[in-house]
């Protein structure tokens, strides 16, 4: 038995399993929004503002991409946290499918090393049976 085959074959197991795993992470029921919020700081304007003295008022703005062209939106304050939820669950999902596009690679990495070291078996098989064997007649 080809202890190199052995490996690979666990290995190929234990990514099949890895894969399995990941692929729950796509079977979310709620919305996802392709979009991340931050935090804004800036002046009024008013000279007698506490933020020409450099409190700067801070706004939670939502930066969305998933549109023609990208958006700002200012959200209120009720609603952020909502957003946080659908932004974060986007930004998950796509953190599972990039690693989902590794571990395929992964596999088929895999797959062909088999291949190759099976094929490498046959041809020894058939390097045995072609010096054992009577030269075959041509028509
Ligand atoms: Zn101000």
């Amino acid at each position: 038995m080809n202890h190199k085959l052995s490996q690979l074959r666990a290995k190929l197991q234990r990514t099949q399993d890895d894969i399995q795993q990941l692929l729950e992470e796509f079977q979310g029921r709620q919305p996802m929004l392709p979009a991340s919020l931050y935090t804004l700081r800036r002046r009024c304007g008013k000279a007698n503002c506490r933020c020409a003295e450099g409190h700067l008022h801070a706004t939670t703005v939502l930066s969305y991409r998933g549109g023609q062209k990208p958006q700002t939106i200012t959200p209120p304050t009720n609603q952020i946290e909502k957003l946080k939820k659908i932004t974060d669950e986007y930004r998950r999902v796509r953190k599972a499918r990039t690693t989902l596009v590794r571990l395929q690679g992964q596999l088929l990495s895999i797959v062909d090393q088999i291949q190759d070291l099976r094929v490498a078996e046959g041809e020894r098989a058939l390097a045995k049976v072609r010096s054992t064997a009577s030269h075959s007649t041509r028509r």
